[in-house]
């Protein structure tokens, strides 16, 4: 007997849909995309339940004909390409004809079309890839497609979505890749009912604004230059932060023929260009913009990758770089009035002063305290490090560490033992087997960090009152997000008020990291979370107390007193965990008698 057969279509559009539709996010990717393919020069999202309930795309496109608005749910069904010929020169968005055929086979589908030629639209209603009706409508020119209980007929896939809150975060991240390369497309974005971004039809820049800042001011986009550049290969242009209006945590957008990409090597390029001009742990924000021959970039890659490959990356890299360093060189050279305040920034004011801090009305997001740690105000000398360069042998101390030792390594009597400092950076102490050294910086973190989580557990973070409330404004997503860490960032001692739909004030700060600017701070702990994916508590907690604690301790440069050494170590050793830090750096190691002797 024959064993073979064909899956039904139903079946074979669920596990497509495996591949195309993972989330929400995916799924309204896919329709914004099929409105702007469609030419639409409005699209309305509305959301509800953070897409489990409702994802509803309306767009005034071209519309379908009636027999069209039927394929359209076919697999493989697309207007886009016929032959694989055309997928070399692809100007549009989708060309697989795989979204909707994925879309219907897991959710429940409305649709109404209509055409500009036609007098009525049509009306299709699909359940599970089943057509339950489909008749004539009246109805504007244009596509409104409902997706109602997306996942209802694929459980595991329903239990597999995380928090409303990381699913909401997804579809505005997905969202702004679209917007922010259709800036000629006014967009709306309401879920449940309140609407949480309104963009108007505008130029590249007044979009940006309009995402990240706030339209009327336009603060955000005043920190940015603008970079351009056009050879044979491949044109460039877009926007890139000035130097100091750097963070910690950064928007940093690339777009390739109007679509989103990842791109780790490019990113280098960018990175590259600022060499030298941001402090430690500052990224540069920016959206670059690439507009390149289709033949040059590689489309057909996995509907839901973002990495593209290019033919010739080297010579973009050089391009980009190039570009990048002409943009902020020239405007180096043209100072502006952010530029006339760099005078003061060495000279770091303290809190209690009694004159407003000029960076604070400026740009509220310079940190005046570029070392790490400035919870003491005395700051080494810039180029300490030069300072300890005493002996010729000591700047190629290259211990070979034996790894074996470093795991059973066992730390003397901290109370007793005698201890030094070396190099502004380390602590060494005498161990029955060899020479102990102690990272300063990674060891104070790690002691912080305990401390922090304690601190989180049983609400008793210690407040201090801001002198200077600071503003802290945030793109819409970030905006939930604090909502969200809202009461353990209260627990920790962050007095926060909602200001606006976009802002808090920040009117106290934890006790620890009082002398620094708490916005750079709040935004690296939003990025950390983010990043990390921290969807329980215990997670996101874990990155609110690594981040304070990384801020918080000690920096490397600073000269420490024997009892301050001993406290830290002491401190330090009574943790379950202290020979590495929370992400596998090392914080204690050991050069055994052994290892010492065999270098004479
Ligand atoms: P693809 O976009 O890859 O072609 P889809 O499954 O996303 O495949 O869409 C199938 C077809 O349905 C598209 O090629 C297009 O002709 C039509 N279509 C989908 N959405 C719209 C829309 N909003 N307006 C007009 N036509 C649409
Ligand atoms: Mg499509």
């Amino acid at each position: 007997m024959d064993i073979i057969h064909l899956l039904p279509d139903s079946v074979a559009n669920q596990i497509a849909a495996g591949e195309v539709i993972q989330r929400p996010a995916s799924c309204l990717k896919e329709l914004v995309e099929n409105s702007l393919d469609a030419g639409a020069q409005r699209v309305q999202v509305l959301v509800r339940d953070a897409g489990r309930t409702l994802l509803q795309v309306i767009d005034d496109g071209c519309g379908m004909s009636e027999m069209d608005a039927r394929l359209a749910f076919e697999r493989h069904a697309t207007s886009k390409i016929r032959e694989a010929q055309d997928l070399f020169s692809l100007r549009t968005m989708g060309f697989r004809g795989e979204a909707l055929a994925s879309i219907c086979a897991v959710a429940q589908v409305e649709m109404t079309t209509r055409r500009a030629e036609d007098e009525t639209g049509t009306l299709i209603e699909i359940h599970g890839s089943d057509v339950i009706r489909q008749e004539p409508c009246v109805c504007p020119v244009g596509t409104n497609i409902k997706v109602s209980n997306l996942f209802f007929n694929v459980p595991v896939r329903r239990k597999f979505l995380k928090t409303d809150q990381t699913e909401l975060r997804n579809l505005l991240t997905e969202f702004y890749h679209i917007v922010l390369v259709y800036p000629k497309v006014a967009f709306t974005f309401v879920h449940n009912d309140e609407i949480l971004l309104e963009l108007p039809a505008g130029t590249e820049k007044q979009r940006i604004e309009a995402v990240f800042g706030n339209p009327k001011r336009n603060v955000y986009t005043s920190a940015f230059v603008d970079v351009k550049t056009e050879t044979e290969l491949v044109s460039i242009h877009g926007f890139v932060v000035k130097p100091e209006a750097a963070t910690k945590k950064a928007e940093q957008y690339f777009f390739v023929n109007g679509r989103y990409m990842r791109h780790p090597y490019f990113l280098k390029a960018v990175q590259n260009a600022y060499s030298g001009t941001l402090a430690n742990d500052y990224q540069p924000s920016f959206f670059i913009y690439f507009d390149i021959a289709p033949e040059a970039i590689d489309v057909n890659i996995h509907p839901t990758k973002t990495e593209i490959k290019f033919a010739d990356e080297q010579t973009i890299f050089q391009i980009l770089m190039a570009a990048v360093r002409e943009a902020l060189g020239k405007f180096s050279l043209a100072p502006t009035i952010d530029f006339d305040t760099s005078g003061s920034i060495d000279i770091p004011l303290p809190k209690s002063d009694n004159v407003t801090r000029p960076q604070v009305s400026i740009n509220p997001d310079y940190n005046p305290f570029h070392t790490r740690g400035a919870i003491y105000p005395d700051r080494p000398p810039k180029n300490w490090e030069t300072l300890y360069q005493d002996l010729p042998a000591s700047r190629n101390l290259d211990f070979p560490v034996s790894r074996t030792e470093e795991n059973t390594l066992e730390l003397p009597d901290v109370e007793s033992c005698s201890l030094w400092q070396f190099g502004g950076k380390y602590i060494f102490l005498r161990h029955r087997d060899g020479l102990v050294m102690v990272h300063q910086h990674r060891a104070h973190a790690a002691v912080l960090r305990a401390q922090f989580m304690e601190q989180l557990e049983h609400t008793q973070g210690a407040m201090q009152q801001l002198l200077f409330p600071e503003i802290l404004s945030l793109p819409q997503d970030e905006m939930l997000l604090v909502g969200h860490l809202l009461p353990d960032l209260r627990a920790i001692g962050f007095d926060l008020e909602q200001l606006s739909p976009d802002s808090y004030s920040i009117q106290g700060v934890p006790a620890q990291i009082a002398t620094q600017s708490p916005v750079p701070v709040l935004q690296q702990i939003l990025h950390q979370v983010r990043e990390r994916g921290a969807d329980t508590q215990y997670e996101w907690r874990e990155q609110i107390a690594q981040t304070l604690a990384e801020n918080a301790a000690i920096p490397s440069g600073r000269i420490l007193s024997e009892s301050e050494m001993r406290d830290i170590l002491t401190k330090l050793v009574a943790l379950p965990q202290y020979k590495r830090t929370a992400e596998g750096k090392t914080i204690v190691s050991l050069v055994t008698d052994d290892e010492i002797a065999k270098r004479f």
